[in-house]
């Protein structure tokens, strides 16, 4: 099945799924005393409820669900769904408080069914609130993460139990009430603890008895790491270059909070490596591994690379540690000898912190190559390119007929979206523009 096809049929079965139990409970509710707004309000909450729980699955690294969209595409649609959520949850609380008000003097003798509501509701503000502020409220990513975990669990499951409860309330009973319905809601809720529990158990589980081991760390320039790994013996490892996978240094596989980082070595050798920039608590301790470490490795994931969309060429920008990647398309097609022309605009503070400079300087013999370092602060008499990767860069360096050629970035946010910009500016067909970014929240 080609990848357009398999992102078709994704579409429309996570189009089936948010829209099944809206249907299931339309059929046999139109009882007189519902009316438009109750009718309304629990449409948009079984919606939104479908959506939620649908949100584990986009996150869940499914590698047949990302292959057609992307990691990135995946991420973005999983944060927009959130907000869409928020705002059908919020409807959903302003109606039927309005129509089925408490009031204040009750409200601690409310039913259950309503405790549960407010629970599920009150955790979908408070991650939504925390995702989008998360720098401001100045929340460690470990923290947000095992906390965006633990709320969604809590938000889907006191909402499927808002659901269940329905049955006990004689007006709204028919929503639910039937045998089927009541079939398709227990289906929703194996479903999302099965999902829960392949993510969380079984997997890890998997991957406890196959171990990789830490072999080698060697220092680059630019506060940069490289961790040489193998993988369990007799278990050959196979990416694309460009590919990226999750990391559990020395803890359990079943730890929350795995790093992701891309592999910078060739694909076309048996040693994996990846390079890590010192920019956080976790990634400046990450030199102190000592080799024979246990890693724990969740991939390959990722549709950024050569091997993905094949071209007559390519063009790669990179931004600082952004180079990763983008270092092992290179090398990769320095190792098979692939004669089609690549262009690397990269883009770093200064030059003592470029990373792998000489080693690009090397490569540029074994293929066709050439490489534009553009540095923030150039040092005196700097014969290239000072500042920022711009449009007038760009073209002063693209060569004839670049438009065919397949462009690859990653770098800091501004330098990306300005690359991409400059690119589009410049008569790039957007389907040729290709992005991994490093910052998820
Ligand atoms: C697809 C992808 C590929 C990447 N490849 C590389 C690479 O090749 N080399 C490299 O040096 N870095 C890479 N990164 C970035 C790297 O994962 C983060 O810099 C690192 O996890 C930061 O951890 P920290 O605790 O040191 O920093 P912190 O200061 O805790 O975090 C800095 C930022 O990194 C992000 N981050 C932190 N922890 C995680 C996590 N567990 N999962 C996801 N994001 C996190 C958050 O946005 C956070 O704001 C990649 C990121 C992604 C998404």
């Amino acid at each position: 099945m080609t990848l357009a096809v398999r992102g078709v049929s994704w579409v429309f079965a996570y189009l089936g799924v948010v829209i099944a139990p809206l249907v299931f409970a339309a059929i046999g509710a139109g009882e007189p005393h519902h009316g438009f707004w109750t009718n309304f309000s629990v449409a948009l909450a079984f919606t939104g409820l479908a959506m939620m729980g649908l949100e584990f699955a986009l996150v869940a690294r499914f590698r047949s669900v990302a292959a057609p969209f992307g990691q990135d595409g995946l991420l973005q649609f999983h944060r927009q769904i959130g907000l869409a959520g928020l705002a059908f949850v919020g409807v959903h609380v302003a109606i039927s408080t309005r129509w089925h008000a408490v009031p204040t003097s009750a409200a601690l003798r409310a039913p259950a069914l309503v405790w549960f509501g407010v629970a599920a509701a009150a955790a979908v503000v408070v991650l939504v609130v925390t995702s989008v502020w998360r720098r401001w409220l100045r929340l460690s990513y470990e923290l947000w993460h095992v906390a965006h975990t633990v709320l969604a669990v809590v938000a889907v499951a006191c909402a499927l139990v808002h659901v269940y409860l329905i049955n006990e309330h004689p007006g709204l009973a028919s929503y639910v009430g039937t045998l089927w319905k009541q079939l398709l809601w227990g289906l929703m809720s194996a479903a999302f603890i099965s999902l829960l529990g392949w993510v969380r158990v079984i997997r890890p589980l998997a991957r406890r008895g196959r171990p990789w081991r830490l072999e080698r760390v060697g220092r680059e320039r630019g506060q940069t790491t490289t961790l040489v790994l193998t993988p369990p013996p007799g278990e050959p490892f196979r990416f694309d270059p460009g590919q990226f996978a999750w990391f559990t240094f020395g803890r359990s596989p079943f730890s929350l909070t795995p790093h992701p980082f891309s592999f910078s070595s060739s694909a076309e050798r048996n040693e994996v490596e990846i390079a890590v920039r010192a920019l956080g608590d976790f990634t400046s301790r990450i030199g102190e591994l000592a080799p024979g470490t246990k890693v724990y490795v969740d991939g390959p994931h990722g549709v950024f690379s050569i091997d993905a969309d094949e071209g007559p060429g390519f063009c790669f920008i990179a931004g600082g540690v952004g180079i990763t990647g983008l270092l092992s398309m290179l090398r990769t097609m320095a190792d098979r000898a692939d004669v089609r022309p690549a262009i690397l605009i990269y883009a770093n503070r200064d030059w003592e912190n470029a990373a792998f400079r000489d080693e690009l300087g090397r490569l540029q013999e074994r293929m066709t190559l050439s490489v534009v370092h553009v540095l923030e602060r150039p040092p005196a008499n700097w014969p290239g390119e000072a500042g920022y990767v711009t449009r007038d860069i760009l073209s002063r360096h693209l060569p004839p007929g670049y438009r065919r050629l397949q462009f690859f970035i990653c770098g800091p946010a501004p330098m990306m979206d300005a690359a991409q910009n400059a690119l589009l500016d410049l008569g790039v067909p957007g389907e040729r523009v290709h992005t991994e970014r490093f910052t998820m929240v």
